[in-house]
């Protein structure tokens, strides 16, 4: 990363042709990283907002705005560089998040539990919510659609790592999701993905990693769902464009959930 979290800067690739534009929040790393590479590599061209910019810009069909998902300039200025660099906006995908840890509700004392829940609720429902409320005018003009990562912990409260903060997140986030597409319909369809564990830089509000141990993790995915798998980010990425395609165009509020199966676990 170059830039770091204050100000904001722009950088990539201008000039590129035409095709669909979208702005993916959190994508320099991990899932949002593949989606990235996947809706470039399908005629997308994106600009995203993460923290940082990376030093080495995936191609020239991807923009980067850095600044903070809980700051609603950032979010505004994201979808301002899609429309001024690109001229619309089809698709906003709302990703960027933090984890707690695994932290329950007796392992901290009151203040350092609220900053921690403060933290994680801000990045993960706030930040989605500003996200939306830039996207909102644009999408509803050009009849686009938003597409949210939730998560297994949106659904389960036990055996996935999620702490308190995490899972009151991730189900505050799907609250989100559904209050949207009943709000935005029928001009904007909104979606969302809920992955189980991929491994990936994903990091807790006080940046340590979550995967520190990938080997570990691996195993522990594996064995906690139905049909055993663990899914890397580019292999649930493609999801997110189908949903944002006319293949897509009766589903709004709705939840694609890459988990190996923990629906019927
Ligand atoms: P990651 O850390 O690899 O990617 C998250 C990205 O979000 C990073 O680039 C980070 O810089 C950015 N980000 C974090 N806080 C930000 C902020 N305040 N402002 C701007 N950018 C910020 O992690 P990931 O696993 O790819 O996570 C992406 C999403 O997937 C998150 O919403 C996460 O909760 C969700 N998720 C992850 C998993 C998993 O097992 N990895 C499972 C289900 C859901």
């Amino acid at each position: 990363m170059a830039a770091g979290g204050g100000g904001r800067a722009e950088r990539g690739g201008a000039g590129v042709g035409g095709g669909p534009v979208a702005v993916v929040t959190g994508g320099a790393s991990g899932i949002g990283r593949a989606v990235v590479g996947d809706l470039a590599a399908h005629g997308y061209r994106v600009v995203v907002l993460d923290r940082g910019v990376p030093e080495e810009p995936a191609g020239d069909r991807v923009r980067w705005v850095a600044g903070d998902v809980r700051d609603p300039e950032a979010n505004e200025a994201v979808v301002k560089a899609a429309l001024s660099r690109f001229g619309r906006l089809d698709l906003f995908v709302g990703n960027a998040g933090v984890h707690d840890g695994g932290v329950g509700v007796r392992d901290l004392d009151g203040a350092a539990l609220s900053e921690l829940a403060g933290r994680v609720l801000d990045i993960n429902v706030v930040g989605y919510v500003l996200g939306a409320r830039a996207a909102a005018g644009p999408l509803t003009e050009s009849g686009g659609a938003m597409v949210f990562t939730l998560s297994d912990a949106s659904f389960l409260v036990r055996g996935n790592g999620a702490g308190i903060a995490y899972a009151a997140a991730k189900h505050a986030a799907l609250g989100v999701v559904r209050h949207l597409a009943a709000d935005l319909a029928p001009s904007v369809r909104v979606n969302a993905v809920a992955p189980g564990g991929v491994v990936t830089g994903l990091r807790t509000a006080d940046g340590r990693p979550v995967f520190a141990d990938s080997g570990e993790i691996g195993v522990r995915v594996r064995e906690f769902n139905p049909l055993g798998v663990l899914l890397s980010a580019e292999r649930i990425a493609p999801l997110y464009r189908f949903l944002a395609s006319p293949a897509a165009a009766g589903m709004t509020g709705e939840v694609l959930r890459p988990d190996g199966g923990l629906g019927v676990r």
